[in-house]
């Protein structure tokens, strides 16, 4: 058994392997030799060399953003979108309060209030985007798929206090009408064979 005191004693340096560097030049003349053996000994030229191969290669790893973009993971946690009910268009949300309750970031607010027939409706949703962690809990508690996260991460803003109304995120009415509303493959999305097993959305009226 190791005891502490040959713990303390133990001698660590016998694998070391001492790697001889120059030292550092002192006074100007030490310098400007240094410098005068390194430029005749063509190292900057080996690596000018070498960056003017690899450009000739042609074979560019970068791109071009804006006007280039990399394909995001469906999976991806951008801006939320509000979603409508594929039969009749209405929303989704039943004002149900699920997400502003989950919200880590205490940045959702729903106002509802009593509508015709005594039904529940929802009047106010906000979502404050300078606060939203985009964390994905809002839309994989929702029990209506009413809200999702799309694939749009261009949003920025000067002010934190930026605020985004139900009505901005909501699918636009004529947009829903050609049928580009896309359902969401990540949190909180229906399951790859939905479509085979649900032949109307819940609460389709
Ligand atoms: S993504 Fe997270 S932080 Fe943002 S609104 Fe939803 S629950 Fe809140
Ligand atoms: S959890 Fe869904 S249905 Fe409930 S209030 Fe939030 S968005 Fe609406």
């Amino acid at each position: 058994m190791i005891d502490f005191k040959d713990y303390k004693n133990r001698d660590i340096s016998v694998d070391y392997m001492y790697v001889e560097g120059s030292s550092n030049p002192v006074g100007w003349k030490e310098k400007f030799s240094q410098v005068l053996k390194r430029t005749l000994s063509g190292e900057l030229f080996v690596g000018l060399w070498i960056v003017f191969r690899e450009m000739l290669k042609f074979n560019i790893h970068t791109i071009q953003y804006p006007l280039e973009k990399l394909p995001i993971s469906p999976r991806y946690r951008a801006l939320h979108q509000i979603k409508r009910l594929m039969e009749s268009g209405n929303q989704r949300c039943i004002g149900c309060g699920l997400c502003e309750k989950i919200c880590i970031a205490n940045c959702i607010e729903i106002g509802t209030k009593y509508g015709s027939k005594g039904r529940k409706v929802v009047n106010s949703y906000t979502i404050n985007l300078g606060r939203c962690i985009y964390c994905g809990y809002c839309a994989e508690v929702c029990p209506e798929l009413a809200i999702t996260h799309g694939q749009d991460y261009e949003h920025v803003s000067e002010q934190r206090a930026h605020f985004t109304t139900m009505a901005e995120l909501v699918t636009p009415m004529d947009q829903f009408r050609a049928g580009k509303q896309k359902e969401f493959a990540g949190f909180g999305s229906v399951s790859p064979n939905a479509d085979e097993n649900i032949k109307k959305t819940p609460l389709a009226y």
